[in-house]
């Protein structure tokens, strides 16, 4: 049994989130235990997680960074500048995300990353008990218990505080929807993802430009692909789970190759074992995770994908997870009773998740179907040309997400009010000398304020 401790607390999971929450915490003192089922990375090698690499955006970096963890983080990050956009007749565009390099996205590996943070929160007094997979919780008696898988062994710990930063299949959130209805809903998305790889080239080099997120837009479906700094690239395709292409006409090694020729022909030479990855590699399904409560009372409080799992398609899910340690962490810090911050953190961070949530749903339609479209091309020029002119008032989308720390729920508020302008400025034009700049300029200034970020 653990010693009970006003300023103690349980973690479950030892993934992206617990490992930073706890470094966190245990740099300011508080008694830190992490839980978590798999065993330690940087014992066993790691066993792989649901994607090889993740884009790390500023939301991310700025929680990296007051767990000191940045720089090693960062010394092993590949730059991504923008998207390479890649057409079907193997034409390929850079569209950057920002003005220049200093908006830019990293591509980090998470393996390499949670072993970082690993590092970090034991050598910052955290302790961490891998093979403890959570498999129940006595809430009134303040007793979790673990199993370990390898001999079915139970351990009973006692605790003051649960935190469950164990992702989308919370064993936590099970445990407390037993106890608590947390208004729980998964929406599972109709399209599904597979894992591939482009090797190093025979010269040991990248095969493709290194410093950019790679995109094969195809309308209802799509492949992209991140470096890693070992000179490769992990490769996902999204397709729908039906129909023609989806995973259930795709089926064998042979019918992958045939669409990568059809549909991503110059992808294939860059892709030697397709037929065998695509057979190896189960698909990933995707969903988003919806609560009405992220908490019960002092007991346990949920973060990362455990309270707001969602699709992938704006890369900020870790960036999320990372932003709601640091907040719990505050609301811990304060002073306030546990209770109350638990209660003040799902406060702060739900809407935002909520927001965060429907724009990575959003983003899947643009990243598929619009990145290539010449509305949309014009838009982005329009988007550009108003940030200059209205500096600190027209903020890209992306700019705001990525390589800002507004709120999420903020920058969704301002991103529709600006997609309304951009669209009505440049209905039936082909080209920026077209808009009619006056009334542009006085729809931005009417409908937006001038943003103090803050960050
Ligand atoms: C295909 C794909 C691509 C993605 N790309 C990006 C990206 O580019 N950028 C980005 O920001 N995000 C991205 N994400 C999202 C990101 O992976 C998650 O948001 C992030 O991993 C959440 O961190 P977490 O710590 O909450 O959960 P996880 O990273 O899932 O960690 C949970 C930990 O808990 C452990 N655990 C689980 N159950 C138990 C239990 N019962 N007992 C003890 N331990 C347990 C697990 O073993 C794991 O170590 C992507 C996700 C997917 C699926």
């Amino acid at each position: 049994m653990t010693q009970r401790n006003e300023k103690s607390l349980t973690i479950i999971g030892a993934g992206l989130a617990g490992a930073l929450l706890a470094t966190l915490m245990a740099r300011q003192g508080w008694q830190v235990a992490v839980y978590e089922k798999r065993g330690d990375p940087r014992v066993k090698g790691y066993e792989g997680g649901r994607s090889i690499n993740l884009a790390l955006a500023e939301r991310g970096r700025h929680a990296l960074r007051q767990a000191n963890a940045d720089d090693a983080v960062m010394a092993q990050a590949v730059m991504m500048r923008g998207r390479m956009v890649h057409s079907l007749d193997g034409r390929t565009q850079l569209q950057r995300y920002g003005r220049d390099d200093s908006e830019v996205i990293w591509s980090v590996h998470r393996g390499d990353l949670n072993i970082t943070l690993l590092n970090l929160a034991e050598q910052a007094g955290a302790s961490l008990c891998f093979h403890r997979r959570l498999d129940d919780v006595d809430f009134d008696a303040g007793v979790a218990r673990f199993v370990d898988d390898r001999d079915d062994g139970h351990h009973d710990i006692g605790f003051e505080s649960l935190i469950g930063a164990d992702g989308a299949g919370s064993s936590l959130r099970a445990a407390m929807m037993r106890n608590t209805d947390l208004g729980e809903r998964t929406d599972f998305l109709d399209h599904s993802y597979k894992e591939l790889e482009i090797p190093p080239a025979a010269d040991g080099d990248f095969m493709i430009e290194p410093n950019a997120l790679h995109i094969w837009p195809r309308g209802h479906y799509m492949c992209i692909a991140l470096p890693n700094d070992e000179k490769t690239f992990t490769v996902t395709l999204f397709l729908p789970n039906h129909g023609d292409p989806g995973f259930d006409s795709i089926r064998s090694g042979d019918d992958a190759m045939a669409l990568f020729q059809r549909d991503f022909a110059d992808a294939v030479p860059l892709i030697p074992r397709l037929r065998s990855d695509w057979e190896s590699n189960p698909p990933g399904l995707l969903a988003t995770l919806y609560l009405d409560r992220w908490h019960i009372d002092s007991r346990a409080v949920l973060l990362g994908d455990a309270a707001h799992a969602m699709v992938p398609f704006h890369g900020q899910g870790m960036n999320c997870a990372f932003e709601d340690c640091v907040a719990l962490a505050n609301h811990l810090l304060a002073g306030t009773d546990r209770a109350q911050a638990f209660a003040a953190f799902e406060r702060q961070r739900q809407p935002d998740a909520r927001a965060i949530q429907h724009m990575a749903l959003e983003n899947y339609l643009e990243m598929r179907d619009k990145v290539d479209n010449p509305d949309f091309l014009l838009q982005r020029e329009l988007e550009r040309s108003l940030q200059e002119r209205h500096p600190g008032r027209f903020i890209p989308h992306y700019t705001m997400v990525s390589f800002m720390r507004i709120p999420y729920s903020l920058a969704l508020q301002r991103s529709e009010i600006q997609r309304e302008i951009l669209v009505e400025s440049t209905r039936g034009l082909s080209s920026l000398h077209q808009v009619d700049w006056q009334a542009t300029d006085a729809r931005v200034r009417e409908r937006l304020s001038p943003l103090a970020d803050g960050a």
